[in-house]
């Protein structure tokens, strides 16, 4: 009888959405609902969408404390993506950590840029991915490209870890290696594609993010120096250097970094720029070929 009466009083899945929400929202969180929604399906270990069609559902105790620990998190400002521990990327599932970026839906911008310039996709190639991260622009490009194999390369053994395990769990294992090196400078070899997603973040700049991106992204992957162009510099001779005849790079930058960017590659050599931009309209990816390639 008490136990029925307890149960009774206990929140049913609408009413933990609507005080879950208002929290997050209290909290700062634009995306209140929706992500009340995700961490809640996360703690009744059901599909969201499902979860939507039984609102008069109630939540058991151990439910609800788990509610709890979740919104607690996000309130924190943690993003969904780490709290869950994985993001989707080009439609493919990556384990993210505190050693790794979380990657961008604007990244695949690089991975479409760089696809829809190959020729024949199912010709080997050799592509090298500077700065890899949890390994998305390597490992996404791989699961459209049968024949290539790939070199992902980071200063962080830690992100490298989580890279090694998101090829495995994608069947890519096979296709792709990883190095622990700064940039391209251990490197030798010709790579008919390149391809990174550097630091590219102002210092000045970096106190300026949403905290999701402040507090949870590792600065590693975020800060760029003083003006932002640190790695660039860096990476600009080793492009040149490292590009096959007739190959290709793509590198992400920040909204305004473009023609900068390209002054530093032209001055190292590379010839043949492209560029494309992000779903938000900023120009996200520039391409740089060398004078055995026309980019465009
Ligand atoms: N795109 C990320 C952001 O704007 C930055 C990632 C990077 O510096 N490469 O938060």
């Amino acid at each position: 009888m008490t136990a029925l009466a307890s149960k009774e009083d206990n929140d049913t899945v609408a009413q933990a959405l609507a005080t879950g929400a208002a929290r997050l929202r209290e909290a700062g969180v634009e995306a209140g609902r929706r992500d009340a929604l995700l961490l809640l399906a996360t703690a009744l270990g059901a599909d969201p969408d499902m979860l939507r069609l039984r609102p008069e559902r109630r939540l058991d105790a151990v439910e609800r404390s788990a509610f709890e620990v979740l919104l607690d998190r996000r309130a924190g400002r943690e993003p969904v993506s780490r709290i869950l521990g994985t993001r989707e990327f080009w439609s493919l599932p990556f384990k993210i950590t505190c050693d790794t970026l979380d990657p961008r839906p604007d990244s695949e911008t690089l991975v479409e840029a760089v696809l829809t310039r190959l020729g024949d996709r199912t010709a080997p190639l050799d592509i090298l991915d500077l700065g890899t991260g949890s390994g998305c622009l390597l490992l996404a490009l791989l699961s459209e490209l049968p024949a290539a194999r790939g070199l992902g390369v980071d200063i962080s053994e830690a992100a490298l870890k989580v890279a090694r395990e998101n090829a495995a769990a994608l069947g890519l294992g096979r296709r792709a290696d990883f190095l622990c090196a700064p940039w391209g400078a251990a490197l030798g070899g010709a790579w008919q594609v390149i391809v990174s997603n550097p630091p590219y973040i102002l210092s000045g700049e970096l106190p300026d993010l949403a905290l999701e991106v402040q507090d949870f992204d590792p600065p590693l992957a975020l800060a760029g120096g003083p003006d932002g162009l640190d790695a660039y510099r860096a990476l600009a001779p080793e492009i040149a250097r490292l590009m096959a005849p007739g190959g290709l790079a793509a590198l992400e930058i920040g909204t305004t970094q473009i023609n900068t960017v390209e002054t530093l590659l032209r001055a190292a050599g590379l010839a043949e720029f492209g560029r494309e931009r992000d779903l938000a309209g900023n120009w996200r990816c520039l391409l740089a070929g060398n004078a055995a390639r026309p980019v465009d």
